[in-house]
């Protein structure tokens, strides 16, 4: 166990970053974040932020050595930067665990191997391998295997010829194509595993997304009801195995599909996730705060909600009317009941990206969908 007020590193300075630094600091821990961004969310609140590359290894050899254990919050940080912390301190979740969640080709192959569910996929590295592709895999969809987020690095491809287009558009990197799924609805799973192998899942969200950005996630899973409860239920015992298989110590995020009835595992999230925010006002522990205990070697907090919740998000668009740049009203927003507002201190508004959230909690769920559209609705968002 590390006791605070020892000093943790967090690789990554995003909103994810800053709500650990928040978690750390209430149980007495420091926190120095690496993130190369001037301004980063979590930077301007840690104890201290060293701005450099991911890669600088001046920063890295400052970080082992001022810190008792090393987290992420971004998939995206090479392997081989964790693979050098753990060198000389813990890093949760492990290198390995990371380079499996950052690589979508290795993600699925990962699920494959462990008879775990997931639709149907084929690596493509070059023109040859797309021409050899299996036609049931079209229509489909083609992602770079690294690096895509919130919908980039990846093209609808109604057939062969125009996937050849996409993966030419797409840089001709390494590809997966995977057919696309009739999709009934989206799920997920954010759970925290800790050094002793104890597990502790969030109960599951249905997230709906706007141009490929999550915009909603409603808890408990508002179309699981009756039989697809059970889904629920397989979702969570999934999400655990994977996370059983992958060793993990740490939050993890589980983001599924359900297709004609059934679960298959999208993708996961080596961190906290989008859809987990729900959990810093609907439940006792929070994702961030179970990162800190996994991170630390100390006992999971309770998972369970205590409320029904909707989580929606607030990009920078909404900062924008006509062209010109404006404050939302939040005065109108904040007066209505079980709703907390979340905002990054994110400098620069620009389209797309997350400045904030907000969450309605309340005991009855549809009186809270009711309170989160009546918000969308004063922020001149669509229905969800
Ligand atoms: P990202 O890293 O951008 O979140 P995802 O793989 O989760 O990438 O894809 C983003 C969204 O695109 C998903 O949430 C889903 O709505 C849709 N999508 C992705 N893959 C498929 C698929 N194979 N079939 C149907 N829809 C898909
Ligand atoms: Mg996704």
């Amino acid at each position: 166990m590390i006791p605070a007020p020892a000093t943790l590193g967090m690789l990554g300075g995003g909103q994810l970053g800053r709500y650990f630094v928040m978690a750390a600091h209430e149980l007495g821990y420091q926190v120095w974040v690496l993130d190369p961004d001037t301004d980063s969310p979590a930077g301007r609140i840690a104890d201290r932020h060293l701005c450099a590359d991911y890669g600088d290894e001046a920063a890295l050899a400052e970080l082992a050595k001022g810190c008792a254990a090393v987290t992420t919050e971004f998939e995206n940080v090479p392997a081989e930067t964790l693979a050098i912390l753990a060198a000389s301190i813990p890093v949760h979740p492990s290198a390995a665990a990371v380079s499996v969640c950052q690589d979508r080709i290795a993600e699925k192959t990962f699920l494959k191997t462990h008879g775990l569910p997931h639709g149907p996929f084929v690596e493509i590295a070059s023109l040859e391998d797309l021409r050899h592709a299996p036609s049931d895999l079209f229509p489909g969809i083609l992602k770079a295997a690294r690096l895509g987020y919130d919908g980039k690095g990846q093209a609808v491809v109604e057939d062969r010829a125009a996937a050849e287009s996409a993966w030419v558009a797409l840089g001709s990197v390494r590809c997966i194509l995977e057919a696309k799924l009739p999709l009934d609805y989206e799920i997920s799973v954010v759970l925290a595993r800790g050094q002793d192998s104890t597990v502790r899942a969030f109960p599951s969200a249905e997230n709906r997304h706007r141009n490929g950005i999550l915009d909603v996630s409603i808890v408990p899973a508002w179309q699981v009801d009756q039989n697809a409860a059970s889904l629920a239920d397989t979702a969570c015992e999934v999400a655990e195995k994977l996370a059983g298989c992958l060793k993990y110590v740490g939050t993890l995020g589980v983001e599924f599909f359900v297709s004609r009835g059934q679960l298959v595992v999208n993708e996961m999230a080596p961190r906290p996730h989008n859809s987990g925010h729900y959990t810093l006002d609907a439940c006792g522990t929070n994702q961030f705060q179970q990162q800190v205990r996994a991170l630390c070697g100390l006992p999971l907090g309770d998972a369970h909600a205590h409320s029904a919740a909707v989580m929606v998000n607030l990009l920078g668009d909404l900062w924008f009317e006509a062209g010109q740049e404006r404050e939302p009203d939040w005065n109108k927003l904040l007066a209505i009941p079980g709703l907390s507002l979340h905002l990054y201190g994110k400098q620069s508004p620009r389209v797309g990206r997350k400045m904030g959230h907000f969450t309605v909690i309340g005991q009855d769920s549809k009186q809270v969908y009711a309170h989160a559209l009546k918000a969308r609705v004063i922020l001149g968002l669509p229905d969800a």
